[in-house]
Protein backbone atom coordinates (compact mmCIF):
# COMPACT_ATOMS: atom_id res chain seq x y z
CA UNK A 1 0.00 0.00 0.00
CA UNK A 2 3.26 1.76 0.92
CA UNK A 3 4.71 1.34 -2.29
CA UNK A 4 1.69 1.98 -4.59
CA UNK A 5 1.44 5.56 -2.53
CA UNK A 6 4.82 6.49 -3.28
CA UNK A 7 4.85 5.45 -7.16
CA UNK A 8 1.41 7.68 -7.50
CA UNK A 9 3.17 10.50 -5.51
CA UNK A 10 6.44 10.07 -8.14
CA UNK A 11 4.17 9.67 -11.09
CA UNK A 12 2.28 13.30 -9.91
CA UNK A 13 5.23 14.79 -9.39
CA UNK A 14 6.70 13.77 -12.84
CA UNK A 15 3.18 14.71 -14.74
CA UNK A 16 3.78 18.35 -13.11
CA UNK A 17 7.16 18.52 -13.93
CA UNK A 18 7.71 21.29 -17.35
CA UNK A 19 9.16 19.50 -20.50
CA UNK A 20 12.47 20.16 -20.95
CA UNK A 21 14.14 20.77 -24.28
CA UNK A 22 17.85 19.25 -23.96
CA UNK A 23 20.77 19.11 -27.15
CA UNK A 24 22.91 16.47 -26.57
CA UNK A 25 25.96 16.11 -29.22
CA UNK A 26 27.57 12.80 -30.23
CA UNK A 27 30.78 12.56 -30.90
CA UNK A 28 33.88 10.24 -31.62
CA UNK A 29 36.36 9.74 -34.41
CA UNK A 30 35.47 8.57 -37.76
CA UNK A 31 33.87 5.33 -37.73
CA UNK A 32 33.11 4.51 -34.09
CA UNK A 33 29.59 4.01 -35.04
CA UNK A 34 28.18 6.86 -34.39
CA UNK A 35 25.69 6.74 -37.44
CA UNK A 36 24.84 3.28 -36.64
CA UNK A 37 24.15 4.50 -32.61
CA UNK A 38 21.76 7.29 -33.22
CA UNK A 39 19.90 5.33 -35.93
CA UNK A 40 19.29 2.86 -33.59
CA UNK A 41 17.88 5.05 -31.06
CA UNK A 42 15.36 6.45 -33.19
CA UNK A 43 14.48 2.66 -34.43
CA UNK A 44 15.97 2.64 -37.61
CA UNK A 45 18.42 -0.35 -38.61
CA UNK A 46 21.84 0.69 -37.91
CA UNK A 47 23.18 -1.93 -40.44
CA UNK A 48 24.95 -0.20 -44.14
CA UNK A 49 25.38 3.19 -42.88
CA UNK A 50 28.22 5.31 -44.13
CA UNK A 51 30.48 6.76 -42.03
CA UNK A 52 29.35 10.09 -40.59
CA UNK A 53 30.75 12.73 -43.29
CA UNK A 54 28.90 15.90 -42.09
CA UNK A 55 26.46 15.93 -39.54
CA UNK A 56 22.71 14.95 -38.81
CA UNK A 57 20.39 15.70 -35.98
CA UNK A 58 17.70 13.36 -34.16
CA UNK A 59 14.60 14.57 -32.00
CA UNK A 60 13.51 12.10 -29.64
CA UNK A 61 10.84 12.13 -26.87
CA UNK A 62 12.14 10.24 -23.25
CA UNK A 63 9.78 10.98 -20.31
CA UNK A 64 9.89 14.51 -20.27
CA UNK A 65 12.44 15.17 -21.93
CA UNK A 66 12.34 16.51 -25.73
CA UNK A 67 15.99 15.71 -26.47
CA UNK A 68 18.01 16.51 -29.61
CA UNK A 69 20.92 14.83 -30.73
CA UNK A 70 23.23 16.12 -33.04
CA UNK A 71 25.31 13.30 -34.68
CA UNK A 72 29.22 15.14 -35.60
CA UNK A 73 31.19 13.44 -38.24
CA UNK A 74 34.42 12.72 -36.58
CA UNK A 75 36.78 12.77 -39.28
CA UNK A 76 39.86 14.67 -38.20
CA UNK A 77 39.29 17.97 -40.76
CA UNK A 78 35.87 18.09 -39.24
CA UNK A 79 36.33 17.80 -35.58
CA UNK A 80 37.02 21.85 -35.73
CA UNK A 81 32.95 22.08 -36.09
CA UNK A 82 32.00 20.51 -33.26
CA UNK A 83 33.51 23.45 -31.01
CA UNK A 84 29.95 24.86 -32.72
CA UNK A 85 27.57 23.26 -30.84
CA UNK A 86 29.63 23.28 -27.36
CA UNK A 87 27.63 26.19 -25.85
CA UNK A 88 24.18 24.69 -26.25
CA UNK A 89 25.11 21.09 -25.05
CA UNK A 90 23.57 19.88 -21.84
CA UNK A 91 25.74 16.34 -22.21
CA UNK A 92 28.33 14.33 -24.09
CA UNK A 93 27.85 10.92 -26.03
CA UNK A 94 31.48 10.02 -26.49
CA UNK A 95 31.19 7.03 -29.15
CA UNK A 96 34.20 4.93 -29.07
CA UNK A 97 35.28 1.94 -31.67
CA UNK A 98 36.69 -0.86 -29.28
CA UNK A 99 38.19 -2.85 -31.53
CA UNK A 100 40.29 -0.23 -33.34
CA UNK A 101 43.40 -0.68 -30.72
CA UNK A 102 45.33 1.08 -33.10
CA UNK A 103 43.34 4.75 -33.13
CA UNK A 104 42.94 4.42 -29.05
CA UNK A 105 45.82 6.95 -28.64
CA UNK A 106 44.27 8.98 -31.57
CA UNK A 107 40.80 8.89 -29.20
CA UNK A 108 42.66 9.69 -25.87
CA UNK A 109 43.96 12.80 -27.21
CA UNK A 110 40.57 13.61 -28.77
CA UNK A 111 38.38 13.14 -26.06
CA UNK A 112 41.43 15.10 -23.91
CA UNK A 113 41.11 18.30 -25.74
CA UNK A 114 36.90 18.32 -25.91
CA UNK A 115 36.83 17.99 -21.98
CA UNK A 116 39.54 20.73 -21.93
CA UNK A 117 37.29 23.07 -23.68
CA UNK A 118 35.71 26.00 -21.00
CA UNK A 119 32.08 25.12 -22.92
CA UNK A 120 32.17 21.42 -21.96
CA UNK A 121 34.06 21.15 -18.55
CA UNK A 122 31.80 20.00 -15.84
CA UNK A 123 29.03 18.59 -18.43
CA UNK A 124 28.49 14.77 -18.01
CA UNK A 125 29.96 12.52 -20.40
CA UNK A 126 28.51 9.01 -21.54
CA UNK A 127 31.44 7.26 -22.92
CA UNK A 128 30.03 4.06 -25.18
CA UNK A 129 32.76 1.57 -25.68
CA UNK A 130 31.12 0.47 -28.63
CA UNK A 131 31.49 -2.60 -31.30
CA UNK A 132 31.88 -5.16 -28.55
CA UNK A 133 30.74 -7.93 -30.62
CA UNK A 134 34.07 -7.50 -32.52
CA UNK A 135 36.64 -10.02 -31.55
CA UNK A 136 39.81 -8.12 -29.87
CA UNK A 137 37.54 -5.15 -29.02
CA UNK A 138 39.07 -4.49 -25.48
CA UNK A 139 36.73 -4.61 -22.69
CA UNK A 140 35.18 -2.04 -20.60
CA UNK A 141 38.74 -1.58 -17.81
CA UNK A 142 40.81 -1.42 -20.79
CA UNK A 143 38.91 1.36 -22.68
CA UNK A 144 39.23 3.07 -19.54
CA UNK A 145 43.03 2.46 -19.33
CA UNK A 146 43.69 3.69 -22.71
CA UNK A 147 42.09 6.84 -22.00
CA UNK A 148 43.46 7.56 -19.14
CA UNK A 149 39.36 8.28 -18.64
CA UNK A 150 39.30 8.27 -14.62
CA UNK A 151 42.25 11.04 -14.93
CA UNK A 152 40.69 13.52 -17.66
CA UNK A 153 37.15 13.41 -16.39
CA UNK A 154 38.57 14.26 -12.80
CA UNK A 155 40.80 16.85 -14.21
CA UNK A 156 37.58 18.22 -15.97
CA UNK A 157 35.15 17.69 -13.40
CA UNK A 158 32.72 15.71 -15.46
CA UNK A 159 30.66 13.27 -14.35
CA UNK A 160 31.41 10.02 -16.75
CA UNK A 161 29.67 6.86 -17.24
CA UNK A 162 31.19 3.93 -19.53
CA UNK A 163 28.85 1.22 -21.12
CA UNK A 164 30.35 -1.39 -23.40
CA UNK A 165 28.08 -1.91 -26.21
CA UNK A 166 26.97 -2.74 -29.67
CA UNK A 167 25.16 -0.34 -31.84
CA UNK A 168 24.41 -2.77 -34.56
CA UNK A 169 22.93 -5.47 -32.08
CA UNK A 170 19.29 -4.02 -32.51
CA UNK A 171 17.44 -0.83 -33.15
CA UNK A 172 14.57 0.58 -31.84
CA UNK A 173 12.93 -1.42 -28.61
CA UNK A 174 15.45 -3.88 -28.94
CA UNK A 175 18.21 -1.60 -28.88
CA UNK A 176 21.27 -2.79 -26.83
CA UNK A 177 20.18 -2.20 -23.41
CA UNK A 178 23.72 -0.73 -22.68
CA UNK A 179 22.78 2.06 -25.03
CA UNK A 180 19.71 2.59 -23.11
CA UNK A 181 20.96 2.61 -20.10
CA UNK A 182 23.66 4.86 -20.42
CA UNK A 183 21.18 7.53 -22.36
CA UNK A 184 18.81 7.23 -19.35
CA UNK A 185 21.96 8.04 -17.01
CA UNK A 186 22.83 10.81 -18.61
CA UNK A 187 19.25 12.18 -19.00
CA UNK A 188 19.04 11.79 -15.58
CA UNK A 189 21.98 13.55 -14.16
CA UNK A 190 21.18 16.41 -16.70
CA UNK A 191 17.67 16.59 -14.90
CA UNK A 192 19.28 16.29 -11.66
CA UNK A 193 21.17 19.87 -12.32
CA UNK A 194 18.77 20.76 -14.96
CA UNK A 195 18.69 24.90 -13.80
CA UNK A 196 22.44 25.41 -13.15
CA UNK A 197 23.00 23.92 -16.78
CA UNK A 198 20.26 25.54 -17.77
CA UNK A 199 21.57 29.31 -17.17
CA UNK A 200 24.88 27.84 -18.26
CA UNK A 201 23.59 26.72 -21.77
CA UNK A 202 21.44 30.44 -22.15
CA UNK A 203 24.36 32.70 -20.71
CA UNK A 204 26.99 30.90 -23.37
CA UNK A 205 25.04 30.63 -26.33
CA UNK A 206 24.03 34.34 -26.21
CA UNK A 207 28.33 34.80 -25.39
CA UNK A 208 28.52 32.72 -28.82
CA UNK A 209 26.44 34.11 -30.65
CA UNK A 210 27.14 37.73 -29.92
CA UNK A 211 30.82 36.33 -30.57
CA UNK A 212 29.78 34.80 -34.03
CA UNK A 213 28.15 38.10 -34.98
CA UNK A 214 31.15 40.41 -34.46
CA UNK A 215 33.04 37.80 -35.97
CA UNK A 216 30.24 38.43 -39.17
CA UNK A 217 30.82 41.70 -38.94
CA UNK A 218 34.47 41.87 -38.86
CA UNK A 219 34.84 39.30 -42.03
CA UNK A 220 31.94 41.69 -43.99
CA UNK A 221 34.22 44.69 -42.99
CA UNK A 222 37.60 43.12 -44.20
CA UNK A 223 36.19 41.86 -47.33
CA UNK A 224 35.01 45.44 -47.93
CA UNK A 225 38.05 46.78 -47.37
CA UNK A 226 39.80 44.30 -49.74
CA UNK A 227 37.36 45.29 -52.28
CA UNK A 228 37.41 48.66 -51.86
CA UNK A 229 41.59 48.60 -52.28
CA UNK A 230 40.76 45.83 -55.20
CA UNK A 231 38.63 48.65 -56.87
CA UNK A 232 40.55 51.67 -56.17
CA UNK A 233 43.67 50.12 -58.03
CA UNK A 234 41.32 48.71 -61.08
CA UNK A 235 40.74 52.17 -61.46
CA UNK A 236 43.96 53.44 -61.19
CA UNK A 237 45.16 50.95 -63.58
CA UNK A 238 42.28 51.99 -66.25
CA UNK A 239 43.35 55.22 -66.05
CA UNK A 240 46.38 55.16 -66.41
CA UNK A 241 45.29 52.66 -69.44
CA UNK A 242 42.68 55.49 -71.10
CA UNK A 243 40.08 52.67 -70.57
CA UNK A 244 36.84 53.59 -68.70
CA UNK A 245 35.47 51.95 -66.09
CA UNK A 246 32.24 51.11 -65.20
CA UNK A 247 31.57 52.52 -61.65
CA UNK A 248 29.24 49.66 -61.20
CA UNK A 249 28.29 48.76 -57.40
CA UNK A 250 27.55 45.10 -56.81
CA UNK A 251 23.88 45.29 -55.13
CA UNK A 252 25.45 42.35 -52.87
CA UNK A 253 28.30 44.72 -51.32
CA UNK A 254 25.73 47.01 -49.69
CA UNK A 255 22.71 44.53 -48.84
CA UNK A 256 23.43 41.24 -49.40
CA UNK A 257 24.97 38.39 -47.39
CA UNK A 258 28.74 38.34 -48.71
CA UNK A 259 28.98 34.95 -48.05
CA UNK A 260 27.30 32.87 -50.43
CA UNK A 261 27.16 29.01 -51.43
CA UNK A 262 30.13 28.69 -53.38
CA UNK A 263 28.12 27.05 -56.40
CA UNK A 264 26.37 30.73 -56.65
CA UNK A 265 30.05 32.18 -56.48
CA UNK A 266 31.19 30.36 -59.51
CA UNK A 267 27.67 30.64 -61.34
CA UNK A 268 28.05 34.34 -61.22
CA UNK A 269 31.40 34.88 -61.73
CA UNK A 270 31.12 32.80 -65.21
CA UNK A 271 28.03 35.29 -65.87
CA UNK A 272 30.11 38.23 -65.65
CA UNK A 273 33.37 36.73 -67.62
CA UNK A 274 30.53 35.71 -70.07
CA UNK A 275 29.32 39.36 -70.03
CA UNK A 276 32.87 40.51 -70.49
CA UNK A 277 33.72 38.63 -73.33
CA UNK A 278 30.76 39.56 -75.12
CA UNK A 279 31.78 43.31 -74.31
CA UNK A 280 35.14 42.64 -75.93
CA UNK A 281 33.56 40.88 -78.88
CA UNK A 282 31.72 43.52 -79.67
CA UNK A 283 35.19 46.14 -79.23
CA UNK A 284 36.27 43.83 -81.60
CA UNK A 285 34.07 44.09 -83.81
CA UNK A 286 33.99 47.47 -84.32
CA UNK A 287 37.47 47.70 -84.90
CA UNK A 288 37.50 45.05 -87.19
CA UNK A 289 34.40 47.07 -89.41
CA UNK A 290 36.66 50.42 -89.08
CA UNK A 291 39.92 48.31 -90.45
CA UNK A 292 37.52 46.90 -92.90
CA UNK A 293 39.61 45.91 -96.18
CA UNK A 294 38.77 47.98 -99.31
CA UNK A 295 39.72 45.82 -101.99
CA UNK A 296 39.48 41.80 -102.52
CA UNK A 297 42.98 41.81 -102.03
CA UNK A 298 43.26 43.20 -98.96
CA UNK A 299 40.45 40.94 -98.15
CA UNK A 300 41.99 38.27 -98.88
CA UNK A 301 45.11 38.99 -97.08
CA UNK A 302 43.16 39.99 -94.13
CA UNK A 303 41.56 36.46 -94.04
CA UNK A 304 44.67 35.05 -93.74
CA UNK A 305 45.56 36.90 -91.18
CA UNK A 306 42.71 35.87 -89.32
CA UNK A 307 42.85 32.57 -90.48
CA UNK A 308 45.70 32.23 -87.83
CA UNK A 309 44.22 33.36 -85.18
CA UNK A 310 42.43 30.99 -82.59
CA UNK A 311 39.25 29.23 -83.38
CA UNK A 312 36.99 32.19 -81.62
CA UNK A 313 38.53 34.64 -83.57
CA UNK A 314 37.81 33.24 -86.78
CA UNK A 315 34.07 32.86 -85.98
CA UNK A 316 34.20 36.61 -84.87
CA UNK A 317 35.65 37.31 -88.45
CA UNK A 318 32.82 35.41 -90.27
CA UNK A 319 30.35 36.74 -88.18
CA UNK A 320 31.55 40.61 -88.84
CA UNK A 321 31.36 39.44 -92.56
CA UNK A 322 28.64 38.24 -92.78
CA UNK A 323 26.85 41.52 -91.03
CA UNK A 324 28.66 43.52 -93.49
CA UNK A 325 27.72 42.43 -96.68
CA UNK A 326 23.95 42.09 -95.19
CA UNK A 327 24.24 45.32 -94.20
CA UNK A 328 25.32 46.57 -97.74
CA UNK A 329 22.94 44.93 -99.37
CA UNK A 330 20.18 46.37 -97.10
CA UNK A 331 21.23 49.94 -96.66
CA UNK A 332 20.71 50.14 -100.76
CA UNK A 333 16.90 48.79 -100.45
CA UNK A 334 15.90 50.45 -96.80
CA UNK A 335 16.39 53.96 -98.29
CA UNK A 336 13.73 52.77 -100.77
CA UNK A 337 11.31 51.56 -98.24
CA UNK A 338 11.57 53.41 -95.22
CA UNK A 339 9.42 56.22 -96.26
CA UNK A 340 6.61 53.78 -96.54
CA UNK A 341 7.16 52.22 -93.74
CA UNK A 342 7.24 54.90 -91.63
CA UNK A 343 3.78 56.24 -92.60
CA UNK A 344 3.11 52.71 -91.41
CA UNK A 345 0.89 52.12 -94.66
CA UNK A 346 1.73 48.89 -96.18
CA UNK A 347 -0.80 49.74 -99.53
CA UNK A 348 1.32 52.40 -100.28
CA UNK A 349 4.50 50.62 -101.24
CA UNK A 350 4.05 49.55 -104.86
CA UNK A 351 1.38 46.53 -104.76
CA UNK A 352 2.33 45.45 -108.09
CA UNK A 353 5.95 44.94 -107.19
CA UNK A 354 6.42 41.44 -104.65
CA UNK A 355 9.97 42.46 -104.43
CA UNK A 356 9.44 45.66 -102.53
CA UNK A 357 6.92 43.76 -100.47
CA UNK A 358 9.84 41.28 -99.10
CA UNK A 359 12.27 44.57 -98.54
CA UNK A 360 9.19 46.08 -96.66
CA UNK A 361 8.90 42.58 -94.50
CA UNK A 362 12.82 42.83 -93.95
CA UNK A 363 13.62 45.57 -92.93
CA UNK A 364 10.10 45.70 -90.37
CA UNK A 365 11.95 42.84 -89.06
CA UNK A 366 15.62 43.73 -88.82
CA UNK A 367 14.17 46.83 -87.00
CA UNK A 368 12.25 43.86 -84.93
CA UNK A 369 15.03 41.74 -84.13
CA UNK A 370 17.40 45.15 -83.14
CA UNK A 371 19.37 43.96 -80.63
CA UNK A 372 18.78 46.74 -77.59
CA UNK A 373 21.47 46.77 -74.89
CA UNK A 374 19.91 44.84 -72.27
CA UNK A 375 22.08 46.44 -68.53
CA UNK A 376 23.17 49.99 -67.70
CA UNK A 377 26.62 48.33 -67.91
CA UNK A 378 26.04 47.12 -71.92
CA UNK A 379 24.83 50.21 -72.92
CA UNK A 380 27.58 52.47 -71.67
CA UNK A 381 30.06 53.27 -74.31
CA UNK A 382 33.77 51.84 -75.25
CA UNK A 383 36.27 54.66 -75.13
CA UNK A 384 37.07 55.02 -78.85
CA UNK A 385 40.74 53.15 -78.97
CA UNK A 386 43.22 54.64 -81.44
CA UNK A 387 43.37 51.99 -84.51
CA UNK A 388 46.78 52.00 -85.78
CA UNK A 389 46.77 50.08 -88.72
CA UNK A 390 48.65 47.27 -87.44
CA UNK A 391 46.03 46.72 -84.86
CA UNK A 392 45.69 43.14 -84.37
CA UNK A 393 42.21 41.61 -84.39
CA UNK A 394 41.41 38.78 -81.95
CA UNK A 395 40.83 38.75 -78.16
CA UNK A 396 42.58 40.72 -76.12
CA UNK A 397 44.45 39.04 -72.98
CA UNK A 398 41.54 37.08 -70.97
CA UNK A 399 41.01 39.38 -68.14
CA UNK A 400 41.44 37.74 -64.50
CA UNK A 401 37.99 37.72 -62.61
CA UNK A 402 38.89 37.04 -59.13
CA UNK A 403 36.09 35.49 -57.00
CA UNK A 404 34.06 38.62 -54.73
CA UNK A 405 33.24 36.73 -52.37
CA UNK A 406 34.17 34.40 -49.64
CA UNK A 407 32.45 31.40 -48.13
CA UNK A 408 32.86 30.45 -44.64
CA UNK A 409 34.28 27.14 -44.52
CA UNK A 410 32.83 25.81 -41.19
CA UNK A 411 29.59 27.73 -41.30
CA UNK A 412 26.95 24.77 -40.17
CA UNK A 413 25.50 26.45 -37.45
CA UNK A 414 22.00 24.60 -36.29
CA UNK A 415 19.40 27.83 -37.09
CA UNK A 416 17.47 27.06 -33.88
CA UNK A 417 19.82 27.98 -31.83
P1 LIG B 1 30.51 6.97 -37.54
O1 LIG B 1 31.50 7.46 -38.53
O2 LIG B 1 31.03 7.10 -36.16
O3 LIG B 1 29.16 7.58 -37.70
O4 LIG B 1 30.39 5.38 -37.76
P2 LIG B 1 29.16 4.57 -38.38
O5 LIG B 1 28.00 4.54 -37.47
O6 LIG B 1 28.92 5.06 -39.74
O7 LIG B 1 29.79 3.11 -38.39
C1 LIG B 1 30.94 2.82 -39.13
C2 LIG B 1 30.97 1.36 -39.49
O8 LIG B 1 31.01 0.59 -38.29
C3 LIG B 1 29.70 0.91 -40.22
O9 LIG B 1 30.08 -0.01 -41.19
C4 LIG B 1 28.87 0.24 -39.15
O10 LIG B 1 28.04 -0.78 -39.67
C5 LIG B 1 29.94 -0.33 -38.26
N1 LIG B 1 29.51 -0.46 -36.87
C6 LIG B 1 28.96 0.47 -36.11
N2 LIG B 1 28.70 0.00 -34.91
C7 LIG B 1 29.11 -1.28 -34.89
C8 LIG B 1 29.12 -2.31 -33.88
O11 LIG B 1 28.69 -2.15 -32.76
N3 LIG B 1 29.64 -3.50 -34.25
C9 LIG B 1 30.14 -3.72 -35.49
N4 LIG B 1 30.63 -4.94 -35.75
N5 LIG B 1 30.15 -2.79 -36.45
C10 LIG B 1 29.64 -1.58 -36.15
Amino acid sequence: MYSLMANCCNWLKRWREPIRKVTLIMVGLDNAGKTATVKGIQGESPEDVAPTVGFSKIDLKQGRFEVTIFDLGGGKRIRGIWKNYYAESYGIIFVVDSSDVERMEETKETMSELLRHPKISGKPVLVLANKQDKEGALAEADVIECLSLEKLVNEHKCLCQIEPCSAIMGYGKKIDKSIKKGLLWLLHIIAKDFDALHERIQKDTAEQKAAEEQEKRERAERVRKIREERERKEREEAEREGRSISDEVDPELVTGNPFQPISTVIAENEKKIEKEKKRQREENEKEALALKPKTDQDQMDSQSLISQQSNDCRLVEKYKSALTQRLEHEDENDQQVSESLDSGDNATLNPGTENSKKKAKKLKLKRSHRVEPVSAEETISPQPTPVTPLAPVGWETPKVHRIRKLEPLGEMRHNGV
